[in-house]
């Protein structure tokens, strides 16, 4: 639905010091799990405007804006950074550091975006609570650390979250996008993939590099196993269905007249069913024991690292954002998209208690940066910054305040 002009007036009132906001949190990123001045900066920043906030899974912060009867809603947004040295050139790019879980240093950097992401969810809470004259009901708002690990949906919820909060009818959440600024991308359905990633030991036997006979080489049994995991998806999967296997990393070996005794590579698997997810993974599974088998070495270990649950948006309710979004930005500016091979854990917090979410993409990057078929820099990038950062924060509160006073809203559908 339309925002009502006084919100609207307020969002423009405030973006000077939305955007000095998002500014700070650019520059002061932190790695996932490890959010623990994000997390006082937001839950204090929220206290500032009367609210009581709560600490899930160590660094999540969640807050629950009352006003008088009406549906409960949730609106979640993450909070973490990436270990990656910005690169955008920037004067207010981060130069912060962060400590790996290996205990090594890194420069950190929020090339996901996620500064969007706090930024929005405050002004979210902040427009909220000087329009309550406009809405009724509840919102529980869920600022959510560890989304780039997969873990901190999971340790909020296992944190006891739904047992200690107010149960939403709905969830919603969205995600900054290299698409143009003022622009909505959303699928219905299923939005995002699935993922899965592994760690695979390859075993072999040490021996000289001029003495091959008497050792099994794991670099070459490893490149075997990784060349034929290719075929998985070429000649194992179905047209009509989407898999991704891709090998990031492999690590062997410290010397070139030395065949070691082992080596190591990861796998990140992308499915959008459960159906095919299992299929891909048997068959990779298959194919490294196999691999091993046919080189005479010992059983690799297959490790699982970490995991994305599902990211489903539930039909009806995408087809009501769509309506009522899409009267608010433009039914030109909101897009009915094909899933994203991306992976995110937002839909754990809904699919744990069965409550439908929606999940969409809003545009980070001015028209400029597309001219002449240009890609800008996408998620993860060094390179990665809104350019038209007003645009971009603008969009994201008049995206998040349209689909939840479409619920709340006292003119609500
Ligand atoms: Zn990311
Ligand atoms: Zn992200």
């Amino acid at each position: 639905m339309s925002l009502n002009p006084a919100l609207r007036a307020s969002i423009s009132a405030d973006l000077d010091q939305t955007i000095t906001d998002y500014k700070h949190f650019h520059q002061t990123p932190e790695l996932s799990m490890q959010e623990t001045n994000t997390a006082a900066d937001i839950a204090s920043r929220l206290q500032s405007l009367g609210l009581t906030t709560h600490t899930f899974g160590g660094t999540g912060v969640v807050t629950v804006i009352e006003n008088g009867d009406g549906p409960v809603i949730g609106y979640r947004a993450d909070i973490d950074g990436l270990p990656i040295t910005e690169d955008t050139g920037l004067d207010y790019a981060s130069t912060a550091d962060g400590t790996l879980p290996d205990g090594g240093t890194t420069k950190v950097m929020h090339g996901c975006g996620h500064d969007t992401h706090i930024t929005v969810g405050l002004y979210l809470a902040k427009h909220l609570l000087a329009h309550t004259d406009l809405w009724s009901g509840t919102v529980v708002m869920i600022f959510q650390p560890g989304e780039e690990t997969g873990q901190g949906a999971r340790a909020m919820l296992d944190d006891g979250l739904w047992g200690r909060i107010v149960r939403p009818e709905v969830i919603f959440g969205q995600h900054v996008w290299p698409i143009p600024a003022g622009h909505l991308y959303v699928s219905s359905g299923t939005a995002m993939a699935m993922s899965d990633c592994l760690c695979v030991t390859v075993r072999g036997l040490q021996t000289h590099g001029s003495q091959p006979e008497n050792g099994i080489d794991p670099i070459v049994l490893g490149a075997y196993m990784i060349t034929r995991l290719q075929s998985v998806v070429s000649r194992e999967i179905s047209g009509n269905d989407m898999a991704v296997v891709t090998v990031g990393t492999f690590h062997s070996g410290l010397k070139e007249n030395i065949i070691p005794d082992s080596a190591e590579f990861t796998l990140n698997i992308r499915t959008f069913t459960e159906e095919v997810r299992e299929v891909v993974l048997e068959r990779v599974r298959r194919i490294i024991l196999a691999e091993a088998l046919a080189s005479g070495a010992p059983e690799p270990e297959i490790e699982e690292m970490y995991r994305f649950p599902r990211c489903f948006n539930d039909p009806a309710e995408t087809e009501s954002f769509l309506t009522h979004v899409g009267a608010e930005l433009g039914t030109d500016h909101v897009h009915l998209e094909q899933p994203s091979t991306g992976s995110e854990d937002v839909g754990a917090f809904g699919d744990d208690i069965g409550v439908p979410y929606v999940y969409w993409f809003f545009g980070g990057y001015s028209p400029a940066k597309f001219e002449g078929g240009q890609t800008p820099p996408g998620n993860h990038s060094p390179f990665f910054a809104p350019d038209d950062v007003e645009t971009t924060l603008e969009t994201g509160i008049r995206a998040a305040l349209s689909a939840v006073l479409n619920k709340v809203g006292k003119d609500r559908a």
